[in-house]
């Protein structure tokens, strides 16, 4: 009786093992079952690196990629093909930021009752929330130029435009050389950091509105240079007096050098953190590169240069257009995301500038363009925007252009920056132009 009565509970202590193994199972399958199935090495989501099933398609609805008979094919557009190659994916899994990793779990329609097995067996379809006409009038825009394109829907925090140059065609791959140096399979608006230039006064304008009390009333001199720690900031010609208003639409460095000395680095350091310009930024389950703002010492003559976006400083495109949609949205980013939200009502914020801050910048961004960058150049659009040229050693300035629409039914906000092409809204405005003509007109 002892014996069996042992055997019982040993029976019993199998029993409820095996029930509680499967109950941790069950719990870690419905947490992470979308992960195991969308695994790259799992033979039944993919093959040989490729997806085997579901669609990619734009916000409207136009194909990106998709699976048919278990052959999967990009656009029809070669132009939409290259100017999205690098948010959908190429053949051998070389871009990291690709929509066939990131997001496999939707396109192959992954749900926890059926596995990848849809009913109709053409797995999901993944909405992303880029728009193939702004796709395409980025590429064409850029015209070889090597740089990156973002425009962000600043209410609701869809990237509605993303393309990074070079690109290829991933119908018909090129051959590239192990050594290459071009950064083609770096999709730049998320995997890189560019020296801003003036675009970074903003940061600077933003914290001495809140911690210099007299600075609306204040008159500004320029000579064209301003002697700091023992070395020159220099302008690109004399802008007299004027106020900040002015000193931002003409992008007077002396101004903005002097303000950053009166700052300081460790309050730059600050906003630009606040303003998510030194961290990664989410999108979806990808991460941005991380910026960078060093705090020189006081009185230094790199602290001059930090507030004018020059120094050590770094931003991810990305990132500053981020930035930007806070701005143009009262203060609040919104989180992004390249997954559309058909419902508008999914968005997530952060409160990174206070309401009254975002609207005198947008107030003098949209100044500037008034005064200097020319309204006429963005017909129809209430456009708010900073240029920057900024200086990478040796060779031609990045050209910068970034700003918004200030209309909240074409709430969008962008950044454009082309590597080496020279002067900023020369260069680089005629492409947010482009991009967003295509995004308004439809
Ligand atoms: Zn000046």
């Amino acid at each position: 009786m002892k014996r069996i009565h042992g055997r019982a509970t040993a029976v019993c202590l199998l029993a409820a093992l095996i029930l509680g193994l499967t109950a941790l199972y069950a719990v870690r399958w419905a947490l992470h079952g979308d992960e195991w199935a969308g695994f790259p090495s799992n033979g039944d989501a993919f093959l040989s690196g490729r997806i085997r099933a579901g669609t990619v398609t734009d916000r409207d609805g136009e194909i990106l990629y998709s699976v048919r008979d278990g052959e999967g094919h990009w656009s029809e557009d070669e132009t939409l093909r290259v100017s999205s190659l690098h948010i959908v994916g190429d053949r051998n899994g070389f871009i990291g930021t690709g929509a066939m990793f990131n997001y496999a779990q939707i396109i192959l329609g992954y749900d926890p009752v059926n596995g990848l097995y849809s009913r109709n067996g053409e797995g999901g379809v993944l909405h992303m929330s880029v728009d193939a006409d702004a796709q395409r009038a980025a590429w064409e825009a850029l015209d070889g130029r090597r740089g990156a394109v973002t425009v962000v829907d600043y209410v609701t925090g869809e990237i509605v435009c993303c393309v990074s140059s070079p690109s290829f065609d991933p119908e018909d791959p090129p051959e590239i050389a192990a050594d290459d140096t071009s950064g083609v399979y770096l999709n730049r608006p998320l995997s890189v950091t560019y020296t801003p230039g003036s675009v970074f006064k903003l940061v600077t304008l933003a914290a001495a509105i809140e911690n210099i009390p007299d600075l609306f009333d204040r008159d500004f001199h320029c000579s064209g240079s301003t002697d700091i720690g023992g070395g020159t900031v220099t302008c690109t010609r004399a802008h007299g007096d004027m106020k900040i208003e002015d000193a931002l639409a003409d992008s007077c460095n002396c101004t903005f050098a002097g303000l950053a000395l009166e700052l300081g680095g460790e309050t730059l350091k600050t906003y630009a953190e606040r303003f998510g310009l030194t961290q990664r930024q989410e999108v979806d389950s990808m991460r941005t590169a991380a910026g960078r703002f060093d705090a020189a010492p006081d009185g230094s003559l790199d602290l001059g240069w930090s507030g004018a976006g020059q120094y050590k400083d770094l931003v991810n495109p990305a990132a500053m257009a981020r930035f930007v949609s806070a701005i143009a949205n009262r203060g609040e980013a919104a989180k992004l995301t390249f997954i559309r939200d058909d419902a508008r009502t999914g968005a997530e914020y952060e409160r990174i500038l206070a309401e009254d801050t975002a609207e005198r910048i947008a107030d003098m961004m949209e100044y500037a363009v008034e005064r200097t960058y020319g309204a006429e150049k963005f017909p129809g659009l209430k456009l708010c925007a900073k240029s920057g040229t900024a200086e990478v050693g040796t060779e031609k300035p990045n050209a910068w252009f970034v700003g918004f629409v200030r209309d909240r039914t074409r709430p969008y906000a962008f950044a454009v920056c082309l590597e080496n092409a020279g002067f900023g809204v020369a260069q680089a405005g005629p492409v947010a132009n482009e991009v967003l003509q295509a995004l308004v007109g439809q």
